[in-house]
């Protein structure tokens, strides 16, 4: 089945009971056991188990493992952060990972302050060159993360190039695939072992669900036990209406990626050309330093290089303030991925210690008519 097929289908059948074509919400919390004390139906206790977030798991799973020849399982939790949490709790204290200096701040700051409180050890690298990845290897490097494209500046990391390198080291390699969502990106193609979303993001598309996602290869069983482990014991788990919410999404991915990209590429190139910009970070610019590998890694199917980019103004942090403040169209807010288009000057949000260009906007372009959201830009750069 292609990927569009699988967006409709893929953990969805009518209900047996009813005959309902939309999946049922099962919000009990509790399941009942049959008189010998088993669990005929499978499911006891719903942070362990749901039948919707089950549902969830299994289109998930099929969309990131769509043209791979090995089937996958996914883990839905409550929030990208619970996610990416999971994934560095399967790790010990002592444990070394190694992270891309440009990624989502959040991520740096569980690994990189939380966690390392708890005794983790965490590098920030730059990715374009998987050489830096090599040299930050250690005798307890157990991890190397990979976000791409990169946030806030869109940096492409080669993600077979550095599950490789992970691999010859004895590391995984996990992947945030919140920017690229499998519609352009499937990291398990290039060797991934951990595919990680903000299933808030693109996959939610409308913001109004927060939610997060762990795929992993199904024969990696030791790796999915510890996951669910994390996944059942930490707690991190979305309640079924999120579930809900976020598999009737999936079915509209495919179409809302592909128009979000080819009006990025649009703004894109329109603002590369405009007076009053500095530079634009996009990866579909054939001057984007990551292009080659994006051309590769992203667009191998055509549906393009995703609806992010970022946009650094001529002049300093007032001069990007004002250009936000003028946009009509674009509403001024941070997230990403949804039906609206959004605009956010980053380095405020990321707060002390960013590393984010003062005159950096970020921008999430949403399903409004290209034209429209030109005209936005057009006036507010004026
Ligand atoms: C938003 C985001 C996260 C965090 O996800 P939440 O759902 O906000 O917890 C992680 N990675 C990337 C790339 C994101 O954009």
């Amino acid at each position: 089945m292609k990927l569009e097929t699988m967006a409709v289908h893929a953990g969805r059948q009518p209900d047996p009971a009813s005959g309902a074509v939309t999946p049922n919400i099962t919000p009990s919390t509790t399941f009942e056991r049959a008189e010998d004390g088993s669990y005929p139906r499978g499911h006891v206790y719903t942070r362990d188990s749901n039948p919707t977030r089950a549902a969830l798991e299994t289109a998930l799973a099929a969309l990131e493992g769509a043209g791979d020849t090995q089937a996958c399982r996914g883990l839905a939790f409550a929030s990208g952060q619970a996610a990416t949490s999971a994934v560095l709790h399967t790790l010990a204290a002592g444990d070394h990972v190694i992270l891309p200096d440009d990624l989502y701040h959040g991520t740096r700051h569980l690994a990189g302050g939380l966690l390392a409180r708890w005794g983790l050890r965490a590098d920030f690298v730059d990715m374009r060159d998987p050489a830096n990845v090599a040299a930050a290897l250690r005798p307890e490097t157990r991890l190397v993360w990979v976000e791409t494209p990169s946030n806030p500046l869109l940096k492409v990391a080669d993600i077979a190039a550095i599950a490789g390198i992970a691999h010859s080291a004895g590391a995984r390699c996990a992947v945030d695939n919140t920017w690229a969502t499998p519609v352009l990106q499937r990291p398990f193609a290039h060797g991934a072992d951990i595919v990680m979303h903000s299933t808030t993001k693109y996959i939610g598309g409308h913001s109004d669900v927060l939610g997060g996602a762990l795929i992993v290869r199904a024969d990696d069983d030791a790796l999915y036990a510890r996951l669910r482990e994390a996944q059942l014991l930490a707690g991190g788990v979305p309640s079924p209406f999120d579930c809900w919410l976020l598999l009737r999404s999936l079915a509209t991915l495919p179409l809302r990626v592909r128009a979000q990209s080819a009006s990025a590429a649009q703004i894109a190139a329109y603002l590369a050309a405009h007076p009053a910009v500095e530079c634009v970070h996009y990866p579909g610019l054939a001057t984007h330093p990551g292009h080659a590998v994006a051309a590769q890694q992203m667009n191998a199917g055509g549906s393009g290089y995703g609806g992010m980019l970022s946009v650094q103004v001529r002049g300093g942090q007032a001069d990007a303030l004002a250009v936000a403040a003028r946009v009509r169209l674009f509403t001024r807010a941070t997230s990403l991925g949804a039906v609206e288009s959004l605009i956010e000057h980053r380095a405020s949000i990321e707060g002390p210690g960013s590393a984010t260009p003062p005159n950096l906007l970020r921008v999430s372009v949403g399903l409004e008519h290209v034209e429209d959201l030109l005209a936005d830009l057009s006036g507010a750069l004026a």
